[in-house]
C-alpha cells in the first residue's frame, strides 16, 4: 500500500478493500518505527488522526467520498490546524495550539483527508536544509548524514520515506522545489494567489505560496484539486473558476516548446546534476518536444533581490511575535520593553534574527530607496524576462538545485553558501510563476537530482502533464530510498 498512488489508494478505500482506519494505522506504525531516525514530524497525534479516519470510513460507507477521502496526508507545521500544536519550527510558537484551521487545512478536512501529523521545517520557513528548526534537523532518507533540503524538509523526507501518502509544503524562494529535488520526490509551487495563505504563518507575504508534495505528478494534480480555490479571507487569493488539475494528464507532448535559459546552464551547476538534467531533456525530445534557447538576463540578480525583499517582509510579519498574546514569553523581565526584547531574543533562532535585522535595516529611513525600492524595480525586470521568454516557449526547464543533498553541518556557518541553494528557484517566486521539481536521476553519492519545470501563469495543468508524461516514460519517481 505504501507504494500505491493516491488514485489507487482512493480506489481501494472506495471499494472497501481497506478501511481508512487500517490505512492510517499502518502509516502511524511506520512513523513510530522510522520517524525517530528521520525527525520528519514535529507533531504526531494518533488519536486525532484515527478519529478523522473513522469519520472518513463512515463517509466511504455512505458513498459520499471524494478523491482523497480517507487518505493520510501530512501537513507542514506552518499551517494552523485547529487543536494541533502549530510551531512553524520555532521556539517562539512551541506552545501554540491553534484555535482555527488554515484555509488549506479546512479544504483537506472537507475532502475527508486524514491529517497524519505536522511536519518539521526550517524555523519560520527560513532555510534550505532544515537545520534551523527548533526541533532539530531532519535527515534525508536516502542518506541520513545528509540534509533533506528546506524549508519543507520534513514534508519531503516524510513523502520519500513513505511516512505519508502525500503532504503539503510552502515555497517562498524554493522551499517546495529544492527539498523535493534533494529527497527524490515531486513538488509544485502554484502561481501566486492560487492557494489561500489564510492561516499559513507568514514569512514573506508577496512570495509565500502553498503547494503539494508527493511521489508523482498525478498525485500532485489530485492534491491541487483540493488545495486550490478562492478564499475571501486572503486578499491576494485569486477569484477564478474551479479547475480540474488532472484534465490535461495523458495529452501527448508533440510540439511542446521547452525553453532552456542559458543562464541556468552556465557556471554553478554541479557536473553530476548537469548530466542528469541533460539526460532528462533528451528524454523530452524523444517524447516529441522541441528545444528553444532562451535567456533570462536578470535572473542572476534574483538571490540579492530576494535577500532584500524577503527579510523586509519578514521583519514586518514577525513583529507580531512579541510575547504578549501567544507564543513564547521570557520568564524574567523588568518592564514591557524588556519583556519584548527578551522574549524575541530567546524565542527566535539565529537565522530568523539575522533576517529580521537585515529586513529592518533595508526598510529604515535613508536605506529604503537604496535597497527596498531598487529591489522592487529589479523584481519587475526579472518578471518581464519571463514574459519575453514565454513568447518563444511553453515551459522552461533547468535544474532545481545546483547540487544534490549536502552533508548536515556542511553549510551551517556560511549563510551565503546556503542562500545560493535557491539560485534556480527564487526568480520564479519573484515573478509569481508556477514551478515544479520532479526526480530525474541520481548524482554523486547516489543522491537524487531534481528537474525544474517552470510554467506560465496558471499553466499548472499543462505542467503537471509535462511531468506526468516523463514519469510514464521513466521510473525515477518510483525509486524508494533503501536502508532506512
Ligand atoms: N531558502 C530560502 C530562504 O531561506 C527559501 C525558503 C522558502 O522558500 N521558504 O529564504
Amino acid at each position: 500500500m505504501f507504494e500505491s498512488s493516491l488514485k489507487q489508494m482512493g480506489d481501494a478505500l472506495r471499494a472497501r478493500k481497506i478501511s481508512s482506519v487500517e490505512l492510517t494505522q499502518s502509516y502511524l506504525d511506520r512513523m513510530a518505527r522510522l520517524n525517530p531516525q528521520l525527525n520528519a514530524y514535529i507533531s504526531i497525534d494518533a488519536e486525532k488522526s484515527l478519529a478523522q479516519a473513522k469519520a472518513a470510513d463512515a463517509r466511504l460507507a455512505a458513498g459520499s467520498a471524494d478523491a482523497l477521502t480517507g487518505i493520510p496526508i501530512a501537513q507542514k507545521d506552518i499551517f494552523c490546524a485547529k487543536d494541533w500544536l502549530t510551531t512553524c519550527g520555532s521556539k517562539m510558537l512551541h506552545n501554540f495550539v491553534s484555535p482555527y484551521d488554515a484555509h488549506i487545512i479546512s479544504q483537506f478536512n472537507n475532502a475527508g483527508a486524514i491529517n497524519l501529523g505536522k511536519t518539521n521545517m526550517d524555523e519560520f520557513a527560513m532555510g534550505s536544509s532544515n537545520e534551523t528548526s527548533y526541533y532539530g534537523p531532519v535527515k534525508n532518507p536516502w542518506d541520513t548524514a545528509r540534509v533533506p533540503g528546506g524549508s519543507s524538509g520534513g514534508t519531503a523526507a516524510a513523502v520519500a520515506a513513505r511516512l505519508c501518502a502525500a503532504a503539503t509544503g510552502t515555497d517562498t524562494g524554493g522551499s517546495i522545489r529544492q527539498p523535493a529535488a534533494l529527497c527524490g520526490i515531486s513538488g509544485l509551487k502554484p502561481t501566486y494567489g492560487v492557494c489561500s495563505r489564510y492561516g499559513m504563518i507568514a514569512f514573506a507575504s508577496s512570495l509565500d505560496q502553498a503547494g503539494p508534495m508527493g511521489r508523482s505528478a498525478e498525485d500532485l494534480a489530485l492534491m491541487m484539486n483540493v488545495m486550490a480555490g478562492f478564499d475571501e479571507r486572503d486578499s491576494t487569493s485569486l477569484q477564478r473558476d474551479k479547475e480540474d488539475y488532472t484534465r490535461d494528464l495523458n495529452k501527448p507532448l508533440t510540439g511542446l516548446r521547452i525553453g532552456l535559459p542559458k543562464e541556468f546552464f552556465a557556471e554553478g551547476m554541479g557536473a553530476d546534476v548537469a548530466k542528469a538534467i541533460e539526460a532528462a531533456i533528451a528524454e523530452y525530445k524523444k517524447l516529441g518536444a522541441t528545444i528553444v534557447d532562451i535567456s533570462l538576463p536578470n535572473s542572476k540578480l534574483s538571490v540579492p533581490v530576494y535577500y532584500v525583499l524577503a527579510p523586509a517582509e519578514a521583519s514586518s510579519n514577525l513583529s507580531r511575535f512579541d510575547g504578549v498574546r501567544y507564543g513564547y514569553r521570557a520568564p524574567e523581565y523588568s518592564d514591557l520593553a524588556d519583556m519584548y526584547e527578551k522574549s524575541r531574543a530567546q524565542g527566535f533562532g539565529a537565522e530568523v534574527q539575522r533576517r529580521i535585522m537585515i529586513g529592518t535595516y533595508v526598510l529604515s529611513h535613508g536605506y529604503y530607496d537604496a535597497y527596498y525600492i531598487k529591489a522592487q524595480k529589479i523584481r519587475r525586470l526579472i518578471a518581464q524576462d519571463f514574459v519575453e521568454a514565454y513568447k518563444q516557449c511553453d515551459v522552461i526547464m533547468g535544474p532545481t538545485s545546483p547540487s544534490t543533498a549536502f552533508k548536515l553541518g556542511e553549510k551551517g556557518d556560511d549563510p551565503v553558501q546556503m542562500y545560493l541553494s535557491d539560485i534556480y528557484t527564487i526568480a520564479v517566486n519573484l515573478a509569481g510563476l508556477p514551478g515544479m521539481s520532479i526526480p530525474c536521476g541520481f548524482g554523486d553519492n547516489d543522491m537524487p537530482v531534481g528537474l525544474q519545470i517552470i510554467g506560465n501563469y496558471f499553466d499548472e495543468a499543462r505542467m503537471l502533464n509535462v511531468a506526468h508524461q516523463y514519469q510514464l516514460a521513466t521510473d525515477w519517481h518510483s525509486r524508494a530510498p533503501q536502508g532506512i
